[in-house]
């Protein structure tokens, strides 16, 4: 079967019968998305290094983010990603940092373990 042969065809249809076809394709195509989106694998975040201040906790993450075709999906995971966790009357909001910490911040968690106990 040839996508080819398949439009030949197509052409021969009547008006009616290609809206039928137009209709019967998005359905089709909006199953197999469907199915597509079912078949990803879960998201999964590796935590390399954590660091806590400020009542923040940082985490430097590798991510998988979960599209079954991505680089990810055969162990290259994305990042690592720093990432800022706060916990707020028990809800935990997250923000993206980026590659690396600020230097002030980085420099405040260095002092930090400086202190003596
Ligand atoms: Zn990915």
């Amino acid at each position: 079967m040839s996508l080819t042969g398949i439009k030949h065809s197509v052409r021969l249809l009547s008006l009616a019968q290609l809206r039928k076809l137009d209709e019967w394709l998005h359905e089709l195509i909006r199953r197999a998305e469907e199915s597509e989106r079912a078949r990803r694998l879960p998201s999964h975040k590796e935590t390399m290094a954590e660091r806590s201040l400020d009542n923040k906790t940082y985490r430097l993450e590798s991510i998988r983010c979960g599209k079954e075709n991505c680089k990810c999906a055969r162990g290259k995971l994305h990042g690592p990603y720093w990432y800022s966790y706060t916990s707020v009357e028990d809800k935990v909001t997250s923000q993206y940092i980026g590659k690396s910490l600020h230097k002030a911040l980085e420099n405040r968690i260095r002092g930090q373990d400086l202190r003596p106990e």
